[in-house]
């Protein structure tokens, strides 16, 4: 059920007046569930739970919090289809999608379980004494990852489940040991509440401390501004717009003692179409690219919305055949009508630069928030020219730049913002004739793929989900993957520890079994 309150804690709490809604974008109304907006006691109350509940949960065995992780899995499934059903109504998003994504964020929840029973993750590295050592003896030194301590989640408005309440910026951050105030996405509150109701069931299960894991409810950006300045908060995370990750960026820097937001943000995602790949197999680029231009209305963070080739014919055909996929494909329904509103806004900001010319567009009717596809065309000294043309337009849109020459293309490439990903389409000998546009295209992002999609992010340990900035703000960590828990983390030296007050990662007898740099080599075995 549904309440509107929030979790503050283990417990339900609405102690405000102000309330909202979410929406149902296809049927164009609000749904009938109203939210309470956090008051600054419960922010406050949430935080100091979660102060105290960090003391206990810190110290909890890798084995525990993997339980815990479990049990949070086990409780979404056990939500059954009344989460689906809340989930369609308030994102717009079909069914398949809605169970598709279900059963990511629940891998991804026992992906960091296992990374936790295995428990090499903490980076343990010995270096043991040497008391002979001339001219002065060496002390014993030993380092390991441990918690930063509170961390405040923002759901995404593009992933209800697999980037939200429990999603991998929460499950990595619980794995680390942090307790997690999640600022709930205000377009899909319900979706949030569910979930958060199930982690609290597993919290309660698995004997987690009160305070491990609130939920706030907000439709504005007061709530979360708040947290980013609770000095209990020693971490964020962020899915969405470059507007408000680098305003939450900016605003963790201002406090009296700063603290890391790793804010995952806008990007294009270039796409290098190579003629040798288009003379080959052009046809089944272009379908293959009207299909992940269009795929969620165009709503993921891989969209590929900048395409770049090299004038010529094959070029030509690649733009022809790609404009008549585009516009065979039925428009989908967007998120919210603000998101909505936002695409067509941007859409037509850019359409109406006089460079840029339209290559295929769906002009009919559509029910309302219903995002139509568009493709612009525009030659790559005009596309350098004007920074308008670089902007991410969130939805299925997308630039087709076309360079002179090789020369044309790696300028192009290189005045790229950071972005997420960066793909080339050619055949394996164009990749060595083409090399400084690989490079050029390493330098700008985070995942290089040849013969792709960008759409699509594996949830595995070798998952790069970030890119420099304004892809995200960090671009040495990924909030995609196992890998996503080191965000929350930081090294501690014990210089000369007892033995038996070290933590078990860094005992001489290695108890948990884990793999360990000792005296500068990789090994399970005891000291
Ligand atoms: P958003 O506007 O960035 O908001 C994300 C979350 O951050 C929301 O909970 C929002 O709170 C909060 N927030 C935003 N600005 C803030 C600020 N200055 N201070 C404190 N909190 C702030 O993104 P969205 O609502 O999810 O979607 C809007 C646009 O973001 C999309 O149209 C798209 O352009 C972009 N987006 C990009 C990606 C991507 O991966 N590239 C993904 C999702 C969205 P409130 O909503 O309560 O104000």
């Amino acid at each position: 059920m549904i309440t509107g309150k929030n979790y503050v804690g283990n417990e339900l709490s609405a102690k405000g007046g102000i309330t909202y809604s979410t929406f149902d974008p296809k049927l164009n109304i609000p749904t009938e569930w109203n939210f309470h907006e956090a008051t600054d006691e419960e922010i406050n109350t949430a935080a100091e739970k979660a102060k105290s509940a960090f003391k206990a949960y810190r110290n909890t065995s890798g084995i525990q919090k993997a339980d815990f992780l479990i049990a949070i899995a086990e409780e979404i499934e056990n939500l059954g289809d009344v989460l689906i059903r809340v989930y369609i109504q308030e994102s717009g998003l079909p069914e398949g999608r809605a169970k598709g994504e279900r059963g990511r964020t629940m891998g991804q929840l026992r992906a960091f379980a296992d990374l936790l029973k295995e428990g090499s993750w903490v980076d343990a590295t010995i270096d043991t004494a040497q008391p002979e050592r001339q001219p002065l003896p060496k002390t014993d030194i030993r380092k390991m990852l441990v918690p930063k301590g509170p961390i405040v989640v923002f759901g995404s408005s593009n992933f209800p489940l697999a980037f939200s309440t429990a999603g991998g910026d929460t499950a990595s951050a619980l794995a680390a040991g942090c307790p997690v105030i999640v600022k709930s996405h205000p377009m899909h509150a319900g979706t949030g509440e569910l979930v958060a109701s199930a982690i609290i069931r597993a919290v309660e299960r698995t004997g987690m401390p009160d305070g491990v894991f609130s939920n706030l409810n907000s439709s504005g950006i007061e709530v979360g501004q708040k947290l980013v300045m609770h000095p209990n908060v020693k971490g964020v995370g962020f899915t969405g717009s470059i507007r408000g990750g680098t305003a939450l960026y900016q605003l963790a820097n201002e406090r009296k003692e700063p603290i890391p937001v790793f804010a995952e943000m806008g990007s294009i995602n270039p796409v290098v179409a190579l003629p040798g790949a288009l003379g080959e197999n052009g046809g089944l680029w272009a379908k293959s690219y009207a299909g992940s231009i269009t795929l969620g209305a165009g709503q993921f963070c891989t969209n590929p919305g900048l395409l770049l080739g090299i004038k010529g014919n094959e070029l030509d055909a690649f733009a022809s055949i790609l404009g008549k996929e585009i516009e065979k494909i039925e428009p989908g329904c967007m998120l919210h009508p603000n998101i909505y509103s936002g695409y067509e806004k941007g859409k037509e900001e850019l359409s109406s630069q006089s460079e840029t010319q339209i290559v295929a567009s769906i002009d009919t009717e559509a029910p309302p928030n219903y995002g139509k596809q568009r493709i612009l065309m525009v030659d790559g000294s005009d596309f350098m020219a004007n920074p308008k043309l670089h902007q991410e337009v969130f939805g299925p849109f997308s630039i087709l730049v076309q360079c002179e020459d090789i020369n044309e293309l790696e300028k192009v490439i290189d005045q790229l913002e950071g972005q997420l990903t960066g793909t080339i389409l050619g055949n394996e000998e164009e990749l060595q004739s083409y090399g400084p546009i690989a490079e050029a295209l390493r330098n700008r992002v985070g995942r290089l793929i040849f013969n792709g999609v960008p759409t699509g992010v594996e949830v595995c340990p070798s998952m790069q989900h970030g890119g420099p900035f304004p892809a995200s703000t960090d671009s040495r960590f990924t909030s995609v993957g196992t890998s996503a828990i080191l965000r929350w983390v930081r090294p501690v030296s014990y210089q000369n520890w007892p033995q038996q007050a070290l933590p078990d990662a860094l005992k001489d007898d290695n108890p948990l079994d884990i793999m360990r740099l000792v005296n500068g080599r990789h090994t399970t075995s005891k000291i």
